[in-house]
């Protein structure tokens, strides 16, 4: 299994399993049934109200001897609801007793969009707003704020690699003059329908790692009724890319995911069908050559489908 040395010196699996819209009903089994077949990286989030059965998965492969805990990595995201730095650490808190492990390997700042703390005993995961009227209410807390906190659990012992999740260059810039620890990872939006190529290329230079979610563009928004999802041709049937699978003897989803592994990016598909989890984690075989890299290059439009201003009309991408 490829990995990649964070800037902290921890070493994080280049593939691993994305938790999002994971059924809780079949949850525990589909991760118990990835670790068995070779994945050891999984991407949860407090948000994804699937941590508990997550944890189930890991400890019955942990209790039967198939992995050991210090080769898997596992990694959660704090939610928008617990910025304040007197609730990350109980979100934190919350997150390890979900998974029943008692250190996670990474921890995310999920969205740099700090809204009003929800309390676990009212709604947990909070949702978008945790709100009876269903409105967004924001809270002031400054991301250097919440990232101090996020560095206690660092220094507690608590977690090995912090990081961020959908910040930009400017903020990230920003973040990185008061931070005491560099964020590890930035995980974002990446696959050919939106390239983020100056962000790749500076947070890589800073010595960042970057981790690429839906890999697969707009598959994974579709059942999601995302407008923007529905306005392009699925990147799995998209002639140049189906033609760089077939020169290359793999398949489509294989060609996505190796265009962000060859660049040194991090990948998290997302399945729950045992074939399709094999063929995800075989993509370090083989190579694109220049020629293939330049058909894939041309095909960023820039369409984000993961986008705060959906929700709110929230600045983040503007
Ligand atoms: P994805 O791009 O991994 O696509 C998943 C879809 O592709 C599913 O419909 C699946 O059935 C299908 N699929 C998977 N492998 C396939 C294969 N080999 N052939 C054909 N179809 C295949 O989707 P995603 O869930 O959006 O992203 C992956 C992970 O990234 C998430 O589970 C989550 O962990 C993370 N994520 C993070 C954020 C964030 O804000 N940080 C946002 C979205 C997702």
């Amino acid at each position: 299994m490829a990995t990649i040395k964070l800037n902290d010196g921890n070493e994080m699996p280049q593939v691993g399993f994305g938790c999002w819209k994971v059924d809780k009903d079949t949850c525990a089994d589909q991760i118990f049934n990835a670790i068995e077949v070779g994945y050891r990286l999984f991407d949860g989030a407090q948000d994804y109200g699937n941590e508990k059965e997550v944890g189930e998965g890991i400890n019955r492969a942990l209790n039967e001897g198939i992995v050991a805990r210090d080769e898997l990595f596992v990694v959660s995201k704090l939610w928008n609801t617990n910025h304040a730095p007197e609730h990350v650490e109980e979100a934190f808190n919350q997150v390890l007793s979900d998974y029943k492990l008692d250190y996670l390997d990474l921890f995310l700042i999920h969205f740099p969009v700090a809204l009003k703390y929800v309390p676990p005993s009212e709604k947990y995961p909070a949702g978008l707003t945790g709100t009876e009227d269903d409105k967004l209410r924001y809270e002031d807390v400054p991301i250097l704020d919440t990232w101090r906190a996020m560095e206690a659990l660092v220094k507690k012992g608590k977690v090995k690699s912090i990081g961020i999740s959908n910040f930009t260059g400017a903020l990230i810039d920003d973040l990185l003059r008061g931070a005491k620890i560099k964020p590890a990872v930035l995980q974002i939006e990446h696959h050919p329908y939106l390239q983020q190529k100056k962000l790749v290329e500076w947070v890589q230079s800073k010595g960042i790692a970057i981790t690429a979610y839906s890999s697969f563009g707009p598959q994974s928004f579709l059942e999601l009724d995302n407008k923007g999802a529905q306005s392009v041709p699925g990147l799995f049937d998209h002639k140049d890319i189906v033609s760089i699978a077939k020169k290359h003897d793999k398949t489509p989803a294989q060609v996505l995911l190796r265009w962000a592994t060859q660049r040194g990016i991090a990948v998290i598909p997302k399945s729950n069908k045992t074939e399709r989890l094999v063929q995800n984690l075989t993509i370090n075989d083989f190579t694109l050559t220049d020629d293939d890299l330049a058909a894939i290059a041309k095909l960023d439009m820039g369409l984000r489908f993961n986008d705060p201003w959906d929700w709110d009309k929230i600045p983040l991408f503007v």
